[in-house]
């Protein structure tokens, strides 16, 4: 059994998301977490997660949406604090590969939100592209939130830092790209603090390549990664579901 960790399952990508997570139960992938990226995003994630038994959901504000008004997200939070499916904030972070001229704001929301994580007490899925060092001195901040670094891409080194502040690291289909560097970081972290995505619709993986994503190839990544590693298929679906249930409160641990 299989857990996505990170895919945008909205009406915005999908027009039947019925069949995509039926076609993940099929294919062993048992739990989504589906990620907010904007306020209506907010809405919709709630929605959907409250019909599904297996699809959790993350409530935030992606970097690149800077106009969005935070007290609303405030006050989505607030309503939804006992919500069971409500796991995480995210996805959160800073982007300066599309967005620099919004570094300032882009900091100013990724506090409000670390700090709607401390408050409500859940951890954040983070985005980090082309700004680490200021995404490390932010966490660094708030050292009661830990949470993972949703499709890392960094340095062995940048890897340790955030495994020394807790963070979890998000592996996605990257991992599968022919020529993909992340391979030789990867290899070397602990199994017990990897997460498996997919990112979908975005970055489907080897041999799905420039497909529309899915949760259901969740199974692929894991493949690849039994790969690299030389263990079992049933190890890695083991322990990262373990770290699943860890991180994010949920389900059994079997250790
Ligand atoms: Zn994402």
């Amino acid at each position: 059994m299989f857990t996505d960790s990170h895919a945008h399952i909205t009406k915005e990508f999908y027009d039947d998301i019925e069949s995509v997570i039926k076609n993940a139960k099929d294919n062993n992938v048992n739990r989504i977490i589906i990620d907010a990226d904007s306020i209506s995003s907010c809405y919709e994630v709630i929605e959907i997660s409250s019909k599904y038994d297996n699809v959790y959901c993350c409530l935030g504000v992606h970097p690149e949406n800077v106009d969005e008004d935070l007290s609303e997200l405030d006050r989505i939070v607030e309503a939804n604090k006992d919500n069971p499916k409500f796991i995480a904030i995210g996805e959160i972070g800073l982007d300066y590969y599309w967005t620099k001229e919004t570094k300032e704001k882009q900091h100013e929301m990724l506090r409000h939100q670390m700090e709607l994580a401390k408050k409500y007490k859940r951890p954040v899925i983070i985005h980090s592209r082309e700004a680490t060092k200021d995404t490390i001195d932010i966490l660094k901040e708030y050292p009661e939130v830990i949470g993972y670094i949703h499709c890392f891409s960094g340095s062995l080194e940048t890897a340790e830092i955030y495994l020394k502040l807790g963070y979890y690291i998000g592996v996605g289909g990257v991992l599968t790209f022919k020529n993909a560097n992340i391979k030789d970081v990867i290899v070397k972290l602990p199994l017990d603090r990897l997460l498996l995505e997919t990112d979908s619709p975005f970055l489907a993986p080897t041999p799905k390549r420039g497909e529309t994503n899915e949760p259901a190839n969740i199974p692929l990544i894991a493949n690849f990664l039994a790969n690299l590693k030389g263990i079992s298929i049933e190890e890695v679906s083991k322990q990262t579901e373990n770290n699943i249930n860890k991180l994010f409160n949920i389900g059994d641990i079997n250790e």
